[in-house]
């Protein structure tokens, strides 16, 4: 029994679903952290707030570890006589490994360490992809980190205008899709630029993120200022007789997916042909074809019949900048900049374009402005001349509205450029 009356709180443990409530409550019972009022005066200050319909959270300075200049979040209540538990609640923010692969001596040593230095409690995982340890004070936080980084080799991940923890997809490690080792490379990203993890020096946050395939399960497109979504340039592999086999119902579509419901017989025609985005696919009862040239690589057909149809075999990423929440301006997406690159380590290619849009955004970027508003203000003219990359129409999205790309008089032949100065004279005033 909490020492606070949490009746709004406590709502929210009906249903079937699990509660975080009962997870802060369990944790106050268990009392066997070091800081022992923290479970349940985050209780009680969550309450208040919801009565009072403001947050009792305020913006307390900058707290952190010698040396770094990132991975903790310094929190602080404005109660702190009715609530002294939660008077300092800094969170602290752990790089996860790549996928979010443990074992579960990893996971009880990490929880062993946090019960000694906070709350014990825990956000499994912050929605960038860190392990987040919520709620210490400020004389628990360099013993925490010691430990840490001592005892179990552990790093903190990223906070603040640096690079975030970079995360990925299961990847090869799991996934038939997975058109290169997206562990690898976030791996490899996280050690090449621990500076720009740990020392913030950019105008605001930047996120890298890398999903395998464009089934996107890190979600990169909308999520990261860089996103790497895997991609092949060959065409589709085909099993015939096991496309026939779907169709004759002998192997159940989508893996199976959805075979807790009767969803009728299969209908390729219906359910793959006609869903194809770009209509680049035809089956004649007999054959099934696909027009790769036009395929978009958007995954519906692999995904609803996994057996036969697999991704191709000269296989790398497609690299976007710029999407980002909707903070200061609006959500956005990442746009396509380089439709195809290898992912081989060293990952030199991948790395070098990195260099040069952060040369340009620190230049140029203003406080608080991610590089997807930069982008915006500046234009994606000037960004490919920064990259040094050749426009190419895959980066346009609606041909004739999109204004991205304008081409200088030099870059223009002769003919052409006197064409559009008698087209002006003899339309324009
Ligand atoms: Fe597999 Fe693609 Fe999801 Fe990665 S993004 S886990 S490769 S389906
Ligand atoms: Fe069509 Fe998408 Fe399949 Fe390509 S991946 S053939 S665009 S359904």
């Amino acid at each position: 029994m909490g020492k606070h009356k949490t009746p709004m709180l406590d709502e929210l443990e009906n249903g079937p679903w699990p509660s975080f409530v009962s997870d802060i409550k369990q944790q106050a019972d268990k009392g066997n952290q070091i800081l022992k009022e923290a479970p349940d005066d985050l209780l009680g200050i969550l309450e208040l707030s919801f009565e009072d319909k403001v947050t009792h959270w305020k913006h307390g300075g900058i707290v952190g570890v010698f040396g770094y200049g990132g991975g903790i979040i310094g929190r602080y209540c404005d109660q702190p006589q009715m609530f002294p538990g939660v008077a300092h609640f800094h969170t602290v923010r752990v790089n996860q490994p790549s996928s979010k692969y443990y074992t579960t001596k990893f996971l009880r040593e990490l929880m062993e360490l946090w019960e000694r230095h906070g709350s014990g409690l825990t956000n499994m995982h912050g929605s960038t992809g860190d392990i987040v340890f919520l709620g210490t004070t400020t004389d628990h936080l360099e013993p925490l980190f010691y430990d840490m980084t001592h005892e179990l080799n552990q790093d903190l991940g990223g906070s603040g205008s640096n690079l975030r923890t970079p995360s990925c997809c299961l990847g090869k490690s799991r996934c038939q899709y997975a058109c290169y080792d997206t562990q690898e490379v976030s791996y490899q990203m996280t050690m090449e630029y621990q500076d720009e993890l740990h020392r913030p020096a950019f105008p605001y946050k930047f996120k890298f993120k890398f999903d395998g395939c464009p089934n996107g399960c890190v979600a990169s497109i909308a999520r990261s200022d860089m996103s790497v979504i895997g991609t092949w340039r060959d065409d589709i592999r085909m099993n015939q007789s096991a496309v026939k086999a779907y169709v004759g119902g002998e192997i159940a579509p989508n893996a199976g997916a959805h075979s807790g419901r009767d969803w009728g017989k299969f209908d390729i025609i219906k359910e793959v042909i006609n869903l194809c985005p770009t209509g680049c696919m035809s089956w004649d009862g007999q054959k099934l074809e696909i027009n790769n040239r036009e395929c978009t690589r958007c995954m519906h057909c692999l995904n609803v019949m996994p057996q036969a149809l697999r991704i191709g075999q000269e296989t790398g990423a497609s690299v976007l900048f710029g999407a980002k929440a909707p903070i200061l301006e609006g959500a956005q997406m990442s746009t396509l900049t380089v439709p195809f690159m290898p992912m081989e380590p060293p990952f030199d290619e991948l790395k070098e374009l990195i260099e040069k849009v952060w040369d340009w955004w620190m230049e140029e970027g203003k406080n608080r402005e991610r590089l997807g508003e930069l982008i915006q203000r500046k234009s994606w003219q000037e960004f490919l001349k920064v990259t040094e990359l050749d426009p190419d129409p895959r980066m346009v999205d609606e041909p004739r509205s999109n204004p991205y790309i304008f081409w200088r008089e030099d870059e223009v032949e002769g003919g052409w450029t006197r064409d559009i100065e008698a087209f002006r004279k003899k339309h324009l005033r």
